[in-house]
């Protein structure tokens, strides 16, 4: 008769249910389950911070479109790593985080590294449980992976203690659990389909948003179908970018605060009325405007504005069910409508306001003008990841995305630390696609020793550091006479330093005229390489109408 241990039983069950990429940091007492996990197959990256290692499973989950793991130790192992499932709960992403734990007959004696770990995961994800015995892990994993990619996706947690991992049981009596399949795909309710439509067709100003529960449910042939054949003006969230490309004709996202201020009726796919959109009030959308609202999670409809239609259903599906009901409609909207003027108008205004900025050869340069050149470089299939303040916000305006999910970024929970956690993953999930990272000098802090660990995997990421020397914006040089303000950083730290001495190519670039020859230096670099590209600390946004986090 042969045994199996815990270890290796994780390991199959895991891999049979499509978990493929682990990121962790090994010791006690998960050693074993790593290097079961790399014996059954599964691609196993041995990360620098528990952070970055769960923000990668989660980047590599939401790309995938399956949960995928992260690996950590006990106590502070499992309390570093709930910063991935906290991040991934609220950005509505799969992935399962195993926790090893302190020995069972140890509870409660002060055992190293011994945490309340099952009780403290729960609220930050959709299920938490400790395994209890050997012959149940076929079992949790089942449900923890059904879990966390059925229905809204979010992270599940496991939990191993030690003599769970080391235990043994024949393997002969191992009851192995059913593979999970494609989440179900649920259809609206044929009358509510109706009443979308007839709303869409009674508005002035309609407005379709595009968010990542789209790209989640990998609806971007039915969306573009729809927009095709509606011909609405549509707006995408900051990682809803890429489901329809950025310059499409129809897309009014040069003119987001116009288009969502004066739009009558708007069709809310896959995205939430939360702080990112302003909680679709007044004074940021019309007074009593009316929302259609599509979503996979019932308990959302409604927030914060009533909903007039609810398309409760999977994204692609409900969709697929609107095209069709437009069989029978031949509506769209007219292409004369006063709408699209106004929101050409404002577009093309916008434009022209930072037209001066982007066409700026100053010493030191400002965002626009290091972002003129970065968008002419970005291969046309690069997924971007995006972290910072100004570096993201601008970044998000002045980078195109034209595929789905090919944006990543801080997300609906605003998390600064995401940055070379989501670079690290998506290079291992998607090894044919340039993965770059556009970061600010903060946010490149916070994960910034995981360039390491691109290296020793030899991945080639290319990292654009928009270094301007503070949270926000820095000095250009540190005071001496008084204390240094809390949002300043060292002026012109050589980050690209740190690339270089762990193996890979560094950058530093303070001429706007010597940016693109770095740029095209760092591609042709078959391996990881980081761009520092020294911004004028003063550098700002163009001005806004709406201060930040206006409500
Ligand atoms: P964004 O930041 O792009 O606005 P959010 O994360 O706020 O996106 O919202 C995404 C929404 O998508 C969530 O409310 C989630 O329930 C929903 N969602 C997730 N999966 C699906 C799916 N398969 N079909 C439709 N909606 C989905
Ligand atoms: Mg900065």
């Amino acid at each position: 008769m042969s045994t199996i241990d815990g270890a290796r039983l994780l390991a199959k069950s895991l891999k049979q249910q499509g978990v493929d990429f682990m990121f962790g940091i090994v010791g006690f007492p998960v050693q074993g389950i790593a290097t079961y996990a790399q014996k059954e197959g599964i691609t196993y990256i041995g990360m620098r911070n528990e952070q970055s290692a769960s923000y990668a499973a989660q980047a590599a989950g939401y790309l995938t479109g399956r949960p995928q793991a992260c690996l950590v130790v006990s106590g502070p192992g499992v309390i570093h790593a709930f910063a991935g499932l906290a991040n991934a709960q609220q950005n509505c992403w799969p992935m399962i985080l195993i926790g090893g734990a302190s020995p069972t007959y140890q509870d409660g004696m002060g055992a190293f590294q011994e945490e309340r770990q099952v009780e403290l995961a729960k609220p930050y994800c959709k299920y938490a449980q400790g395994v209890e015995r050997v012959d149940r892990i076929p079992y949790y994993v089942e449900q923890a992976i059904r879990t966390s990619k059925y229905g809204r996706p979010g992270p599940v947690y496991l939990d191993m203690p030690d003599d769970i991992i080391r235990g043994e049981m024949e393997e002969a009596d191992v009851v192995t659990a059913a593979t999970v399949g494609e989440p179900p795909r649920s259809q609206a309710r044929p009358e509510d389909v109706e009443a979308a439509l007839s709303a869409l067709e009674s508005a002035e100003n309609p407005l379709v948003i595009v968010g990542k529960g789209m790209a989640w449910s990998r609806a971007e042939d039915e969306v573009r179908e729809f927009i095709e054949r509606t011909q609405l003006p549509f707006l995408a969230s900051p990682m809803g970018k890429g489901v329809l490309p950025d310059d499409d004709p129809l897309s009014v996202g040069a003119a987001r605060s116009t288009a969502l201020r004066e739009a009558d009726v708007i069709l809310l796919m896959g995205a939430r009325l939360n702080w990112i959109m302003h909680f679709g009030l007044p004074p940021r959308f019309k007074e009593g405007v009316r929302i259609i609202q599509l979503d996979v999670a019932a308990e959302e409809m409604g927030t914060n504005v009533p909903a007039e239609v609810t398309l409760l259903g999977d994204g692609k599906t409900v969709v697929a069910q609107l095209n069709r009901a437009l069989d029978e409609r031949q509506w769209f909207f007219p292409a004369e409508a006063a709408w699209r003027t106004i929101l050409q108008d404002k577009a093309a205004a916008n434009a022209e306001q930072v037209a001066p900025m982007v066409d700026d050869d100053t010493i030191p340069m400002n965002y626009y003008r290091a972002y003129r050149d970065i968008e002419d470089w970005l291969p046309e299939n690069a997924i971007i990841i995006g972290e910072g303040a100004n570096t993201m916000d601008i970044g998000r305006t002045q980078m195109v995305n034209r595929a789905a999910r090919s944006r990543l970024d801080a997300g609906s929970y605003g998390t600064m630390g995401i940055g070379l956690g989501f670079t690290i993953g998506a290079a291992v999930v998607e090894p044919d696609r340039p993965i770059i990272a556009v970061q600010g000098d903060s946010a490149f802090g916070f994960s910034g020793m995981e360039v390491e660990t691109a290296c020793r995997y030899g991945l080639p990421i290319k990292i654009i550091v928009l270094n301007n020397g503070g949270i926000g914006g820095g000095m250009d040089a540190l005071p001496t006479d008084k204390p240094i303000p809390p949002s300043v950083l060292t002026p012109g730290a050589h980050y690209e330093k740190i690339m270089e001495a762990m193996g890979g190519r560094g950058f530093y670039v303070t001429d706007p005229a010597d940016l693109r020859g770095a740029l095209d230096e760092a591609m042709a670099f078959d391996g990881p390489a980081l761009v520092n590209v020294c911004i004028d600390p003063r550098a700002g946004r163009k001005p806004q109408q709406f201060g930040w986090l206006t409500t």
